[in-house]
């Protein structure tokens, strides 16, 4: 994940100077504008995957939260002022840290002539293990590499200087007694406050557990637990986080409430639409596409409920969440709004911080929802239907800009040999490793699809016939070089693709069928192997 470094100083500076004008001018309302900045910056540090700093922004954050009350509660007494202003510093001091972390990383890369934003998704790239028998731990970093993970081990008390990215460290228990282990991940803490520390070979005990998670550990993974569980966990933090703006629709009469949840939702990347008329709100949903809708209970010729109810009547917006904000605090009145379609019931005046929490949790399971309808469960890859509509709409841009573009089916080889020796469960999880070297290795912008049980397309924009071979050669070789763990031994397996580009059809459909007779010949001529569709003289 890339973020500009200017933004994140700026969101801090932004905290720091509310938390100013609160000590000069110590009113409820001063601190509402704290606490909506401080929510802003630490969802800005977990959307970025900076853990450590995360940690330091949410205990102040909930500590703010536990004082917020109202006008009555402030000025707040003294010694909560200390105990925020204490944790000010400790959020400063991690964050100063960080920044001049990132300035030396980014005047490094400036000498080689990459300066930009920084990639600093805490590395995921870069994995560093840092142990006392890191010879136990040979076959997990081999399966790492494999992966596309640069993964590098080191000695428990070494720390080698952050060069490109954040590293993610694997700091490995054995051998070592609880207090040298308190000792070294406060220590890392300290030197890498933004990059994410997670536990290998832990002992279930939980005092060990208790104090490694409060001492900054952000996953603790215990010692039983077998190496593809590990590489699987590490390769689902490195996937990419869905960076999308929210899309919320307020239904609202007053326009002073409107502002007001505007000014709360506008701190955090949310796109907002508003409309004072609930008869407009079809016409809303189907212009703005919004995944979340606010509703006002009462407003002039129907009421929120009212509104709910019609909405809901359309299959398209059955699960979209819906959220009412009133003054109503009759309960008979909340339970009737909930039971005709409401999902939730927050009342006037509400807590800007709680309210974006709702949000993002609703919006997030929302959009989780939206995604088991496009992707296949067990790989979470595009599924075949919507594999194809993503394949002809490629196409078709790549040949509007006179691109070239490459189809490429795969297939898993001998797979029934697979299930049949390891049983079905190892036969998906087989699957699964594909599928993740494949989205591992692939860009964003090209196309990964679980077509049908062990068969996989691929979809390369800008990429003709002759380049994918060599993608889909490298790819090819490194998964039959994979050892998946069976009892205590390992198996390997290859596949087979087939591949077919842009000359020889604009059309998609008829593009897969070629790439997948370019599969047959490739089984035929003995599997583990990609095999290019030719264009036959008369289709010229
Ligand atoms: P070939 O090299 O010719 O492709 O041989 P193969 O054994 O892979 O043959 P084929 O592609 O015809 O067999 C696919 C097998 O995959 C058949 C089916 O039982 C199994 N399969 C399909 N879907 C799944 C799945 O989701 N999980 C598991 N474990 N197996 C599956
Ligand atoms: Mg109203
Ligand atoms: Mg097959
Ligand atoms: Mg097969």
């Amino acid at each position: 994940m890339s973020y500009s470094p200017l933004e994140l100083a700026g969101k801090h500076q932004s905290v720091e100077s509310c938390w100013e004008s609160y000590r000069k001018r110590p009113e409820f309302e001063g601190f509402v504008e704290f606490v909506i900045s401080l929510n802003s910056l630490t969802e800005f540090l977990q959307d970025k995957g900076l853990a450590g700093l995360t940690h330091a922004g949410q205990s102040l954050e909930q500590l703010a939260l536990s004082l917020f009350g109202d006008d009555s509660n402030h000025p707040l007494p003294a010694e909560a002022q200390v105990e925020i202003s204490g944790l000010m510093a400790r959020l400063s001091q991690a964050m100063q840290q960080h920044l001049a972390d990132v300035k030396l990383r980014q005047e490094r890369r400036a000498v080689h002539g990459e300066a930009g934003p920084v990639a600093d998704a805490p590395g995921f790239r870069s994995i560093w293990l840092l142990s006392k028998q890191a010879e136990r731990w040979q076959d997990m970093l081999a399966q790492l590499g494999y992966f596309g993970m640069k993964a590098s081990s080191h000695h428990y008390h070494e720390l080698p200087p952050v060069m490109d990215d954040m590293p993610m460290l694997l700091l490995d228990a054995t051998g070592c007694e609880l207090e040298e282990w308190q000792h070294r991940l406060a220590a890392l803490r300290a030197q890498l406050p933004a990059c994410r520390i997670i536990g290998l070979s832990m002992r279930a005990e939980f005092n060990l557990l208790q104090s490694s998670l409060a001492g900054g550990c952000d996953i603790c993974l215990l010692e039983d637990t077998p190496v593809d569980q590990i590489v699987a966990r590490l390769l689902e933090l490195g996937e990419p986080v869905d960076l999308e703006p929210f899309r919320i629709l307020i239904v609202e009469d007053s326009l002073t409430a409107t502002k007001l949840v505007q000014r709360a939702l506008d701190e955090r990347q949310i796109s907002t639409q508003a409309i004072q008329d609930p008869k407009q709100v079809l016409h809303a949903l189907h212009q703005f596409n919004p995944e979340l809708i606010l509703m006002d209970m009462h407003m002039p010729g129907c009421t929120g409920v009212e509104a709910t109810r019609i909405i809901r009547q359309d299959n398209h917006y059955l699960s979209i969440p819906i959220v009412y904000l009133s003054g109503e605090t009759d309960v008979a009145l909340q339970v009737e709004a909930l039971r005709l379609g409401g999902d939730l019931f927050l009342t006037k005046p509400f807590n800007p911080v709680f309210l974006n929490a709702i949000v993002k949790s609703k919006v997030e399971r929302y959009r989780a929802l939206r995604r088991s309808m496009y992707h296949d469960s067990l790989t979470g890859l595009l599924n075949h239907t919507s594999t194809k509509t993503s394949l002809e709409a490629s196409l078709s841009s790549m040949l509007a800009q006179g691109q070239p573009m490459t189809i490429a089916m795969i297939d898993i080889d001998h797979f029934k040999r697979v299930n049949d020796t390891y049983g079905h469960p190892m036969g998906d999880q087989v699957i699964r490793s594909l599928a993740w070297l494949l989205r591992q290795r692939l860009r964003k912008t090209d196309i990964v699809g679980r077509y049908g049980g062990e068969e996989f397309v691929v979809g390369l924009p800008g990429v003709d016939a002759a380049q994918a071979q060599g993608i889909l050669d490298r790819i090819r070789t490194d998964f039959a070089c994979i050892r998946h763990p069976y009892r205590d031994q390992h198996f390997s397996v290859s596949f087979s693709a087939g591949a077919a580009d842009h000359t020889i059809s604009g059309d998609a459909e008829d593009l897969i069928n070629a790439a997948d007779e370019a599969l047959y010949h490739a089984k035929r001529e003995g599997r583990n192997r990609i095999h290019l569709a030719r264009r036959t003289p008369n289709a010229a």
